[in-house]
């Protein structure tokens, strides 16, 4: 069980250096970064800074580990899947130290990152589970063969992590690729390392052998860009924007072909027709936009409000912005915090900006909150038509932008017009209609009568611009695993 929540606005931080094959380095440049707390705009701490160099080393280091006969290789699956456990238990014990750093390093509320990483920790556990359950086939072929195939592990994984869900994306795609039976290069952001450092100290702990996990703190365009370009790595696991998510692609097609899994920006609808209920639609559509500042790739950015509820629901929606309460993570009650950074908090200020210019009217905020930190107040639009600024672009903050419809027919055709296609969602106590809503919406997740819940089970990923591949369920393994056919000549096949 885990312990008691218990935050720590104060959290030693023990790891600032570069984790290769088990050890803490410096990196070759000798540089290092500030990674900065966005609720006091002040510098946390200096981390040593990877780039090509450091990238080299540690694809090295990842490589040895696979290679055949090492210690890595050669464990039992099962065996694979009881270190993964062994790193979850760590985690849960460490769960106040790590979401303390998280909230530290991103912002967020101490009560959210203590959720997190035990909802990080439910992954590492149930992929640590698949490890030894993810298998191949006989196949009856054609002629005289004995013919199956088998599931082996992909080789180098890098893994590019953003920096809005730091410990639990980083949970994700370690669990997955370590259950394959890959090895890691990952780069945390360059927001938010900290988290994924102390990951790295438990993964050391937890007993992995050196250089199956390899965490590089580092820049986008420098340490980023050397892991998608790298002849040394066989797959790229990405989340983060649609347009670094392109760059990835096209790297990839530039070097060796590396398979790539994005998971990338949305804009997701969530309708809410006149039989809803509109408490409960209320709470997951609030809820689901302030939470993590608005920071979250399926938020319900587009909320769609049928005429009949329209103005009842717009106000109620209104009332539950005014009662959002900002400040930073550690002030007890608060559910938004600062967005990540100065780029981040720029850009939504000057969305709002746009949303005003063209038209939209708002209802409440609209500015930044306080003078010191990140932090922009909850903002609602109403009167937002499907051709503005602020109901096609990914804001990434807490901005609501609140649309009315008519028919449901014509909601379908409105939602579905995005190049985004991560999620949606639809409200009603209608049967036929939220399953018409489902079957009909271009997205990779649609919530019925609930809005954002993610389960290990259940595969998470977008149609169209929101990405490629799915992550989580048993199924996302394969993006990890390459298929090998044996054909087995025998002679005296009956
Ligand atoms: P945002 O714009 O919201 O910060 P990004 O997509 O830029 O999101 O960041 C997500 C992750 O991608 C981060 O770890 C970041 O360092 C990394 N990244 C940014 N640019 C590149 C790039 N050119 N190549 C590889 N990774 C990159
Ligand atoms: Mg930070």
């Amino acid at each position: 069980m885990a312990p008691q929540p218990k935050p720590n606005a104060h959290p030693q931080i023990k790891y600032t250096k570069i984790f290769i094959n088990n050890e803490w380095k410096d990196s070759c440049s000798g540089k290092k970064f500030p990674t900065v707390n966005p609720a006091t705009e002040q510098v946390i701490a200096e981390i040593s800074e990877a780039d090509k160099a450091d990238v080299d080393n540690a694809v090295k280091a990842a490589q040895k580990a696979f290679e055949r006969g090492s210690v890595w290789r050669s464990l039992d699956a099962s065996a694979r899947g009881r270190l993964i456990h062994k790193l979850g238990d760590l985690m849960e014990e460490h769960v106040n130290e790590i979401a303390s750093l998280e909230s530290l390093d991103n912002g967020k509320p101490f009560g959210d990152s203590y959720g997190q990483v035990l909802e990080g920790v439910g992954f590492l556990r149930y992929f640590a589970g698949c490890a030894d359950k993810v298998h191949g086939k006989t196949i009856p072929a054609d002629g005289k063969v004995f013919a199956l195939s088998r599931k082996e592990p992909v080789g180098v994984v890098g893994a590019i992590i953003p920096w809005n869900y730091p410990v639990l994306l980083l949970s994700l795609k370690i669990s997955t690729a370590m259950a394959a039976g890959c090895t890691l290069i990952v780069k945390p952001a360059e927001q938010t390392p900290l988290t994924a450092l102390y990951v790295a100290s438990l993964v050391k702990e937890a007993g992995f052998p050196p250089g199956v996990l390899n965490v590089l703190p580092g820049y986008g365009p420098t340490a980023g860009a050397a892991i998608s370009n790298h002849l040394g790595i066989d797959k790229v696991s990405f989340t983060g924007s649609t347009v670094v998510g392109k760059s990835i692609l096209e790297a990839s097609a530039k070097s060796n072909l590396k398979k790539v899994s994005l998971e990338l920006g949305g804009k997701s609808p969530l309708v809410v027709f006149n039989d809803a209920n509109l408490d409960a639609a209320l709470k997951y559509a609030s809820d689901g936009l302030f939470v993590n500042a608005g920071q979250t790739c399926i938020a319900p950015t587009r909320l769609f409000v049928q005429a009949g509820v329209y103005e009842r629901f717009t106000k109620m929606y209104v009332e539950a912005a005014s009662k959002v309460k900002v400040g930073s993570a550690f002030e007890p009650g608060v559910f938004q915090g600062p967005q990540v950074d100065e780029k981040g908090f720029q850009k939504v200020l000057s969305l709002i900006e746009a949303g005003k210019k063209e038209g939209a009217k708002c209802e409440i905020g609209g500015k930044r909150h306080g003078k010191v930190g990140y932090f922009v107040e909850p903002t609602v639009f109403t009167n937002v038509t499907d051709d503005m600024r602020i109901a096609k672009e990914e804001i990434f903050g807490p901005v609501q932008s609140i649309l009315k419809f008519d028919t449901l027919e014509e909601v379908i055709k409105r939602a579905n017009d995005t190049m985004y296609g991560l999620s949606a969602g639809v409200f009603t106590e209608n049967l036929t209609t939220a399953l018409q809503f489902s079957k009909a919406v271009r997205a990779g997740t649609v919530w019925v009568n609930e809005w954002g819940i993610v389960h290990p089970q259940t595969p998470f990923g977008g149609y169209k611009m929101s990405g490629l591949g799915r992550e989580l369920g048993l199924d996302s393994l394969d993006d990890f695993m390459e298929t090998k056919t044996i054909s087995i000549n025998l002679p005296s096949n009956h």
